[in-house]
This record gives C-alpha cells, sequence and structure tokens, in this order.
C-alpha cells in the first residue's frame, strides 16, 4: 500500500514514520526546500537563525510525547538544555523583575513579595496548579473517530482527578483573571505566558508541565528535532521529496462516494497513492488542494469564527558579545512602547542563545527579539508595496535594537547580522494560513471540539497537524501524525503496529 502525505512538517514526517511501520510503502512531499515546516532553522552568514520550536515539551517520561519521540529516535539522545527559570520579565518603568521558577513555592512567595494586593489570586493560581500535577490532555492511544468505549473509559479513568479543571473557574479565560489582579508585572506575566481567551486550566497545565521538568530548550535548534525525524524516515525505507508543491489532492468516484488517488503537483506531475494524508495547513487543504468541495457547515464555521493564534513578527540579531549569566528567555515590559501598523508593541520577548554554542561563532551570539503583530499590515505591504514592507522591517529592527541599548549598552554597533521574520514570512514558507504560530487559538471551545480527521463524502484521505489538533504545539502535531495512521489501519482493516525501536 502506497501513501502519500502532504507537508514534512513535524505531523507530516510523524504520520510518514508511523506508515513506514505499518509496512507501507511512503513518500513525503514538501513544498520548501527542506524539511521542518514551522520547526525551522536557516543559516544567515556565520549565524543560525531559529525560526520555531523554543520550548520542546514531554522531554521525560510521565507524558505520551515522551513515547513518542522515543517511538521517532528523537529520545534519548536529542541535546536538550534544561532551565530552572522558564522566564526573566523586567518593567523597565519600575526596574522592577521577577522570575518564573520550577519551584512554585518559590514563584507564589516572589509574586506575593512584589503584590501582597493580588497574594489571595497569586495563592489560588499556583495552589491549584500545584494541585493539577502533570496534566496529559492531549494523550490518546487512538483517535476519537475509532475510540472504543473501552478506551473512553481508560481515559475518563486516568483523568479522574483532573476532570474538574474542564469546568467551572477552571474554563474562564485568562483575562478574567488578570482583571482582578493590580500589579502590572504580574498582569503582563500572566498575558506573555497565555492568550487572554485560552482557559485558565491552560495556564496552569503550562506552570504545572514546566515545573515537572516537562519542557526544554532545543540545544541545537528545531533542525536537530527536524533532521533525527528525517533520518529516521529514510532509514525506514521512506523518501522525502522537497520542492515538491501539491496543487490537487485527485479523487475518483466509487459506488460509496468520493475516495482520494493521489496529489498532482505544481509541475503537473501525479503520485498516485492508496491514502493520502495530508499535514500541510488545513486551509491550503479544505479550500485549495480540495477546491471547497468537501466542506461541511462546522468547517465552514471554523474558518468564519474560530480565532487564529495572533502571528508573531522575530527579530533575530547576530551580535559580537557574550551575555553570560542571563537567563535565555526574558520579557522586556517597555518603558517606551513603538507602533507597529495598528499595534502598540509594550513587550518585547527576548530569546538569548548563550546556552548554544551552535548558533553563532565563538564570542558572538543570536539573540532574537519577537512580539505579537497584526497579519494585515504585514500583508498589505508585501503584497502591495514590496520596498516599504522592506523598510519596515528595516525600522522594525532598529525600534527593537534601539530598546536594547538600555540593557546591553553598545549593543548596536556589535550586530552584525539582522534578519526579520514577519508572519508574511511565516506564510510564504509554510502556508500556514495568516502566518498563525500554531493553527487556532486554544479556547475552550477549540480544545474539546474535536476537529475531524476525514472530510464528508471523501475517502482515503486523512487530515494531519496542528490544524486538527491544536493547542499542543509540536507534540500535539506529531500525535496528530499518529493518529491519521491510525485511522488508515482501521479504514484497511489492518492492525495497527507500533514503531519498534
Ligand atoms: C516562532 C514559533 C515558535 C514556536 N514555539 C513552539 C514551542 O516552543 N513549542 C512547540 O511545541 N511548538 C512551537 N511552535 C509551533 C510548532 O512549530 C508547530 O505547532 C508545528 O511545527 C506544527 O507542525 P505541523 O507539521 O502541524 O505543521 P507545519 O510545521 O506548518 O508543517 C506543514 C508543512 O506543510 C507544507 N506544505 C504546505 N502546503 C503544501 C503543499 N501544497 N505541498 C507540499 N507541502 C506543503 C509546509 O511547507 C510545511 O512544511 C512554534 C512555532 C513558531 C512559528
Amino acid at each position: 500500500m502506497h501513501v502519500v502525505v502532504i507537508g514534512a512538517g513535524p505531523a507530516g514526517l510523524a504520520a510518514g514514520r508511523y506508515a513506514l511501520a505499518q509496512g507501507f510503502d511512503c513518500t513525503v512531499v514538501e513544498r520548501h526546500t527542506a524539511a521542518g515546516g514551522l520547526a525551522a532553522t536557516w543559516r544567515r552568514g556565520d549565524f543560525v537563525i531559529e525560526g520555531g520550536v523554543r520550548l520542546l515539551t514531554g522531554v521525560n517520561p510521565g507524558l505520551q510525547a515522551y513515547d513518542l519521540y522515543h517511538d521517532l529516535g528523537l529520545l534519548p539522545g536529542l541535546p536538550l538544555t534544561e532551565l530552572s527559570t522558564l522566564c526573566r520579565f523586567l518593567d523597565e518603568r519600575t526596574d522592577r523583575a521577577i522570575e518564573i521558577s520550577r519551584n512554585m513555592d518559590r514563584l507564589a512567595l516572589e509574586l506575593r513579595q512584589l503584590s501582597p494586593d493580588d497574594a489571595e489570586h497569586v495563592e489560588d493560581l499556583i495552589r491549584g496548579t500545584k494541585r493539577m500535577g502533570l496534566l496529559d490532555w492531549a494523550k490518546m492511544e487512538r483517535p476519537l473517530e475509532i475510540m472504543t468505549t473501552g478506551d473512553r473509559l481508560r481515559q475518563t479513568w486516568r483523568l479522574r482527578h483532573q476532570l474538574r479543571y474542564f469546568g467551572g473557574i477552571f474554563v474562564q479565560p485568562v483575562s478574567a483573571l488578570v482583571a482582578k489582579i493590580s500589579h502590572p508585572l504580574i498582569k503582563s506575566l500572566l498575558l506573555t505566558l497565555c492568550a487572554p481567551e485560552t482557559p485558565l486550566w491552560y495556564l496552569m497545565m503550562l506552570l504545572s508541565t514546566f515545573s515537572h521538568g516537562q519542557k526544554a530548550l532545543l540545544t541545537e535548534g528545531s533542525i536537530s528535532l527536524v533532521g533525527r525525524m528525517v533520518t529516521s524516515l529514510e532509514e525506514a525505507g521512506g523518501k522525502l521529496e522537497t520542492n515538491c508543491c501539491v496543487k490537487e489532492i485527485l479523487t475518483e468516484q466509487t459506488a460509496h462516494g468520493d475516495r482520494a488517488v493521489g496529489v498532482r503537483l505544481a509541475n503537473e506531475e501525479v503520485l498516485e497513492a492508496d491514502y493520502v494524508v495530508s499535514a500541510a495547513d488545513a486551509y491550503s487543504t479544505l479550500y485549495e488542494m480540495l477546491h471547497g468541495k468537501y466542506l461541511d457547515s462546522a468547517a465552514k464555521t471554523r474558518f468564519r469564527e474560530w480565532k487564529l493564534c495572533r502571528p508573531m513578527i522575530q527579530v533575530s540579531l547576530g551580535v559580537a558579545r557574550r551575555f553570560t549569566g542571563e537567563t535565555p528567555l526574558k520579557v522586556l515590559m517597555l518603558r517606551r512602547p513603538f507602533f507597529v501598523g495598528e499595534t502598540t508593541v509594550e513587550n518585547l520577548s527576548l530569546r538569548i542563545f548563550n546556552y548554544a554554542p551552535h548558533f553563532a561563532p565563538p564570542r558572538k551570539t543570536m539573540i532574537q527579539a519577537s512580539f505579537e503583530t497584526s497579519w494585515s499590515h504585514w500583508n498589505a505591504l508585501a503584497e502591495g508595496d514590496r520596498s516599504g514592507y522592506e523598510a519596515e522591517k528595516e525600522r522594525v529592527a532598529k525600534e527593537v535594537i534601539r530598546r536594547l541599548e538600555l540593557h546591553y549598552p553598545g549593543i548596536s554597533r556589535q550586530v552584525e547580522l539582522v534578519d526579520v521574520a514577519t508572519p508574511y514570512t511565516t506564510w510564504r514558507y509554510t502556508r500556514n494560513l495568516q502566518g498563525a504560530n500554531e493553527a487556532w487559538l486554544p479556547i475552550p471551545e477549540v480544545i474539546v471540539s474535536a476537529i475531524p480527521r476525514t472530510l464528508p463524502g471523501l475517502a482515503h484521505l486523512v487530515l494531519a497537524g496542528h490544524w486538527v489538533a491544536p493547542g499542543n504545539g509540536v507534540a500535539g502535531s506529531i500525535l496528530s501524525g499518529r493518529h491519521a495512521v491510525q485511522l488508515i489501519c482501521h479504514q484497511s482493516q489492518t492492525p495497527f503496529h507500533n514503531i519498534r525501536t
């Protein structure tokens, strides 16, 4: 049986590897020149730029993600850097700083000392987080579509102590908690960790996952994760074809409805397949590759009404200096905000690659600043005024460097390389709708909605990737790749085999 997988992001590479474990032939086709999708790393001169994964979740036994990484040959072995501090927040206006420590009691103490007025809400949050323990909310041995009653009972039993987090005050948005907090630094800290619309349990889960040592930096960047996935795929006999853009998913009519039979590439070449997995973004798959033919009203509603994760702009600077002793992840609350389109930039998230010699030559460092920005601003410039687009990127980089000068005097003279990746860049290289980093915003409605991975009226096509498994980053995408192959096995009535490691 031959499976064609569209898209070589984490989901597509995982789907390919699990397909090979079933004894299927598999070709993964990728429109870009390299695999990785949003988990991208690229080189500029002497510097390496990380465009994707900041923190990998599930780096120790206890979460399903760990088992998946193990299946795919990622762990053990993938170079990781553990953090004792998730992030350091600094308010430039008051010079007050706070660190999110792995030790939740220490965090509670710091927050209480910073703002005694907020002590009650802080206590509630930290107590709830500690009580929650490690919540593997996305864990699913099998996709929902083929879960048996036994699977559902086991799932409920596994989550029995944590089910209460999916109701009551825990599904209130983070913004409701933020509204009760008086201290601006704590407000900013909460809103940097999670979008205001996400449920409180999601914020607690994030803190808890970190405090249990389940999040780590990729020491050698996303490329180390993607490279290992590609090696695992190719060593198992799979083919990865880059520079291969799928223009159309081919279908044929049968007595029982339509079924996918292959793909047509941009160069008109046809790849036949018994099953097609699309791990490309959902909009391209449904509206372009399938011409909008297999959309039901629920899918249309998603595109019309659901919010996307807010896109980010990333300014990467290769600088001739070191940042000894700095925490790798920092947030600056700016004394002098600046404007980008209609957005006021009040915070800069910094990532300092002082833990990783891989990203810069000796005695030099890669430092990145990122912040939320609007798709419409960058899209309008890129499509309508290319020189204006480049000029705006340059202006934004200068604004960032000016803000960094306050903390790292002399840095503007030490900058050797500037790379600005806008939401338009993200869209151009990965086709993710409006440059959304992590697909749909993980609000309660999205998380519980179980987005279908098969389409009405079309057999032999399965969807994978973060558009059908939102809210769980790389781990969720990888799991969706496994689920896609489980669905193929179910449809073709063959038993599913895990990857033998
Ligand atoms: C700046 C940034 C920071 C992030 N930080 C984290 C983090 O800290 N932790 C975390 O877990 N996640 C993080 N993420 C999210 C994570 O990278 C994504 O969730 C994950 O990469 C999604 O994988 P995917 O395979 O579902 O989709 P993608 O990575 O988008 O892959 C889809 C692939 O399909 C290809 N494709 C599209 N159309 C076609 C076509 N027509 N033909 C062929 N190929 C096609 C694309 O080129 C792409 O390679 C971050 C993302 C970004 C951008």
